[in-house]
């Protein structure tokens, strides 16, 4: 049913090519200024993101519990890769903690754009810890920094 469903709204995506530039990139617009961020923040480090056959999607945040007890996941369907945020969280989390959302999407982008996996590591947006990693993460913009230098450090 799961796979049912993703095939649906893949064709949706692809049927609505308004959405979508030839690369086959889609990305929610509430999410489109993290994204933006995540660009920026790599190109400072010498990394370019790969936008082509990247999906970011918001998705019913009960479903995404039952399917993955998570707030994102990342994935990879043939040449797909998909992000999909849990719609309430991200909504919640906007205001006032934009940070949550920021380290949310960079840990996704963690694993889909830089073939990142988990880490122990609480200096790490690779440790799925999200709130343990934000307590840290939103002191200053010098840890900031530190945390984001981390992600994009030793990349093939
Ligand atoms: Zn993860």
């Amino acid at each position: 049913m799961k796979n049912i469903i993703f095939i649906l709204l893949i064709n949706l995506l692809f049927s609505c090519s308004s959405f979508l530039d030839d690369e086959h990139f889609y990305c929610e617009p509430e999410i489109m200024p993290v994204l933006e961020t995540y660009e920026a923040e790599a190109l400072k480090r010498g990394h370019t993101l790969d936008k082509s056959n990247l999906f970011i999607i918001f998705e019913d945040h009960k479903q995404m519990y039952e399917d993955d007890k998570a707030f994102g996941t990342a994935g990879k369907k043939n040449s797909i890769r998909i992000i999909k945020i849990a719609d309430f969280y991200w909504k919640d989390f906007h205001d006032p903690f934009p940070l949550i959302n920021e380290i949310l999407l960079f840990h996704e982008l963690g694993h889909i754009d830089l073939n990142r996996q988990h880490t122990e590591n609480i200096n790490s947006i690779m440790c799925p810890r999200i709130y343990d990693v934000y307590d840290i993460y939103k002191q200053s913009e010098q840890i900031r920094e530190k945390y984001i230098d981390e992600l994009f450090q030793n990349l093939n």
